[in-house]
């Protein structure tokens, strides 16, 4: 049976003596492929009625002059809430596709600048009244092999929690180099910084430090699962260095060389 997973085990007993143990762990597998797949559904499913309801809330907004002024807030609430609640779903889709497909032929030659510089531009827009200064440094080799839209979902995420973690006028650099390990984007604040038993677990879906203050801020809670998928599909990798009360800097790694 080619869907077979097998996982091996060798024991070493006395001298000479081998013990191997074969354990079938197709089941296993398919019930985690049918959670993806489940999850991939329901969250396609549930976009349709999700826009008409939008469609609806939007359109009886706009009418504000033949509207009860009771009714505003209200509906005010459900714009926010039924925004809030499309943003989930496009995360999770997203999340769920980038577990399952895989994503080697759609590699392209893409330019990161351009790209950082509408990241910190969209960052500075989603400060606005609250004025962080948001810089951008880049040194060296700016072109990535990598699927675009999925890059631009990982930068932005960092770039906005870091806007969404650290208090007005804060300071937060974007800083993109290469080197002969490979190219590096570290976004850097100034911010409420993260406690050490925390950072490991950071990447998990819908794990938060302080959920009620991540409500506030309008996260889904899967931003940071997205930004490891994405790197860990261009073989690379997410390292986390904060400290509590002083900032957090997010770096994503992409290795010189690739395995083929
Ligand atoms: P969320 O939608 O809650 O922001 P993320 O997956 O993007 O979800 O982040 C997970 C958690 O990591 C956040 O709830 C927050 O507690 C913490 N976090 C992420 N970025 C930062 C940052 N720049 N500074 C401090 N904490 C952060």
């Amino acid at each position: 049976d080619l869907n077979t997973q097998l996982q091996y085990a060798v024991t070493r007993y006395g001298p000479g003596d081998r013990l191997m143990v074969v354990r079938d762990v197709t089941r296993l597998h398919n019930l985690e492929q049918m959670r993806k797949d489940f999850v991939a559904n329901v969250s396609h499913e549930l976009r349709t009625p999700l826009t008409v309801v939008v469609g609806y809330v939007e359109t009886l907004l706009d009418s504000e002059e033949q509207m009860n002024p009771r009714w505003k807030r209200p509906l005010q609430q459900m714009q926010q809430q039924s925004n809030r609640m499309q943003s989930l779903l496009n995360d999770l889709l997203l999340l769920a596709r980038l577990e399952t497909s895989d994503h080697t032929s759609e590699d392209e030659n893409v330019d990161v600048a351009p790209m950082l510089e509408s990241i910190r531009k969209d960052a500075q827009s989603l400060s606005g009244e609250q004025r962080h200064h948001i810089s951008l440094q880049i040194d060296g080799n700016t072109r990535l092999q990598g699927v675009e839209g999925e890059l631009r979902s990982a930068f932005s995420n960092l770039a906005f929690n870091a806007v969404k973690y650290t208090p007005e006028q804060g300071d937060i650099e974007l800083h993109w180099w290469s080197d002969d390990k490979g190219q590096h984007l570290a976004v850097k604040d100034n911010g409420v910084g993260i406690a050490p038993q925390h950072i490991n677990r950071l990447t998990e879906r819908f794990y938060r430090v302080d959920s009620s203050r991540s409500t506030n801020t309008g996260g889904t809670g899967l931003g940071l699962a997205i930004v490891k998928h994405v790197l860990l599909r261009h073989q690379g990798r997410l390292e986390i260095l904060s400290k509590a009360g002083e900032g957090s800097t997010f770096i994503c790694h992409f290795p010189a060389k690739r395995r083929p």
